[in-house]
């Protein structure tokens, strides 16, 4: 996307905006927000305690609930087996925020007085931290309710690594009417207290592949009487990679990586039946990344059968579609994150990651925005990457994203930000961008 191009569409949607009245104190929000630190870290210390992989959220929905029915908020249980919707103010416009449930199956590799008490899950990708942050927005919205022109949906899903809990949610209908859905993600990467985000995909498409390369095993002297998968196995590692060297546009990201390659635990002096391969494959155009997937199932069939064996290819399913951040819902996020913590701590990605996230598949049903806010910071150990063992988190950090969740939501919800999407839409129209 040209520089020109956000320059031109901020100043529209900051023309639409001031058009209407109020602005949003965003100090006030952020004392409120830090009045409440100590009962948001509370929350994710506990929840980091009980760490849930995927669809097994049960403590941890059980906790949400419990909080929210203290808050006296609403909600729809459960919605995606262990999804909970909760929901403040009514009317229209519906503003969505999401936060994230599940943890990993990594066993914890820090001594913290809230370690995970589950052997073997772990809260590795801070997901804890998110659940927390949502419930610390709820409560600040809910103080602010009576004089809420709106309707603000807490969307708490499971199963974000890997089985899709977002895409469940939406195919249940949960963001039908929903005017706009934002996310947070902690972000090591960055320093603790700053906001990231950037406009266009944010996050890779990502789906990963088992493959099983069959031929017929023998003795290892005599490898004329076998046929060799292992041959075959290691032509497919060499055949995959020219499909992004050579194949991808150089400016178009995406990435093949073979993570596993097994003949099993036979004798070394016999030439097995079967290997396994498996791997990862990411990038940043949907349409590029479904056929790097069509592309490396043949690439794989080809080369298995040029060393006379078969391989059986299955990929992960569904994928994960790039998330890709709305125009204006970034504009929303940079001007509450500078109002926020100022224009020192919020920062303009200029490239995507190549990490993916299921929060793409909200961001596709209806404009959405995924924002990253830092974690690192050296004196309180935050400096691991997420889903590894030693990951630690700089819970200074979370009553900021309360306070970012909940100044999203007022941008919508507080009689101010009449936004004519229509009007913003067309213009992007306009501007011949169809990418977002
Ligand atoms: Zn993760
Ligand atoms: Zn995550």
């Amino acid at each position: 996307m040209a520089a020109w191009y956000y320059i031109v569409l901020t100043s529209i949607v900051t023309i639409i905006q001031s058009s209407y009245g109020t602005s949003i104190d965003y100090s006030r929000i952020l004392d409120s927000a830090k009045g409440l630190q100590d009962w948001i870290v509370t929350i994710r210390r506990d929840l980091h305690k009980i760490p849930e992989v995927g669809f097994e959220e049960l403590k941890t929905s059980q906790y949400v609930r419990d909080t929210l029915a203290s808050l006296e908020i609403d909600f729809k249980h459960p919605v995606a087996k262990t999804g909970i919707v909760g929901s403040i103010g009514s009317g229209e416009p519906v503003v969505a925020l999401r936060a994230d449930m599940d943890a990993l199956p990594i066993q914890e590799d820090v001594e913290l007085p809230y370690k995970s008490t589950h052997a073997g899950n772990m809260h590795a990708c801070g997901h804890d931290a998110h659940t927390a942050m949502l419930l610390g927005a709820a409560r600040l919205l809910k103080e602010m309710e009576g004089s809420l022109s709106g309707t603000v949906l807490l969307i708490f899903q499971p199963a974000e690594e890997g089985l899709a809990g977002a895409k469940h949610m939406v195919d249940l209908g949960t963001l039908n009417g929903v005017t706009a859905v934002h996310g947070l993600h902690v972000w090591p990467g960055l320093h603790s207290g700053v906001f990231a985000s950037r406009a266009g995909t944010i996050m890779a498409a990502s789906t990963r592949f088992h493959a099983v390369v069959r031929g017929q095993g023998g003795h290892g002297g005599m490898p004329h009487l076998a046929r060799d998968p292992v041959i075959a196995a290691a032509a497919i590692v060499h055949a995959l990679q020219p499909l992004v060297s050579r194949e991808t546009d150089p400016l178009d990201g995406a990435v093949i990586s073979v993570t596993r390659l097994s003949t099993g635990e036979g004798a070394t002096n016999v030439i097995p039946d079967t290997v396994e391969v498996g791997g990862s494959l990411r990038g940043l155009s949907e349409q590029h990344f479904y056929r790097l997937i069509e592309r490396a199932t043949e690439v794989m069939t080809k080369a298995a059968d040029m060393h006379g064996c078969t391989v059986e290819v299955t990929w992960r399913d569904p994928p994960y579609i790039p998330t890709v951040n709305n125009l204006e819902m970034v504009s929303f996020v940079e001007e509450a994150a500078k109002g926020l913590v100022g224009e020192d701590r919020w920062q303009h990605l200029a490239v995507p990651t190549m990490a993916a996230e299921d929060f793409g598949f909200m961001a596709y049903a209806v404009p959405g925005a995924f924002t990253f806010l830092g974690i690192h910071n050296e004196s309180v150990g935050s400096v691991h990457g997420l889903h590894t063992p030693r990951f630690q988190l700089d819970e200074s950090v979370l009553h900021l994203g309360s306070a970012l969740h909940a100044a999203l939501a007022l941008q919508f919800v507080s009689g101010r930000t009449q936004v004519d999407m229509d009007t913003v839409q067309s213009t992007l129209r306009d501007l011949g961008n169809d990418e977002l």
